[in-house]
């Protein structure tokens, strides 16, 4: 990673290049997208988001009319609204944002993962180090981020 002065448009491209080696490092692995991780209520987990994710997530939403349109056209499509159903899921169980989801959407958490072996879990901390590091620039008052449905709560 460079160091020194860097500009957000950089820092996005740094943190689209550190998706990138993770994305590099897990390939082979998959599930049987069930979406199950998408309804947090059942998995009990929630992905957190630092500002500088949701910039690149906000960017994809921009593209596709807005955070609030998109919650809405999600939230139309799918007449089951609980579980925790993470507004960014469409009706057809796909990810709005797919390119742009957070970190904690590429880590195959779970155990339906499938693949040649064990997810290597030092790719997932190494890209989450590389994360906080461009965070603590990119947002120094809130480098840790919140969970993703807050970011549909507040207005920034
Ligand atoms: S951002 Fe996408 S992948 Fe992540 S929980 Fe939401 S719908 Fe699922």
């Amino acid at each position: 990673m460079r160091r020194g002065s860097i500009s957000p448009p950089d820092m996005l491209g740094e943190l689209a290049r550190v998706y990138a080696e993770l994305d590099r490092r897990l390939d082979g692995f998959g599930c049987d997208a069930s979406t199950d991780c998408c309804h947090f209520e059942r998995t009990g987990r929630e992905p957190w988001v630092t500002d500088l994710e949701w910039s690149l997530v906000a960017k994809a939403l921009g593209r596709l009319g807005g955070r609030d349109a998109v919650a809405a056209k999600n939230r139309r499509s799918l007449p089951l609204v609980g579980e925790g159903r993470c507004p960014l899921l469409d009706g057809d169980g796909r990810c709005s944002v797919y390119e742009a989801r957070p970190l904690g959407c590429r880590t195959f958490f779970c155990e339906r993962v499938q693949g040649p072996g064990r997810v290597p879990r030092d790719a997932v901390r190494d890209a989450l180090r590389e994360i906080q590091t461009l965070s603590e620039r990119f947002s120094p008052a809130s480098p840790t981020g919140r969970p993703l449905r807050q970011r549909f709560e507040a207005k920034r």
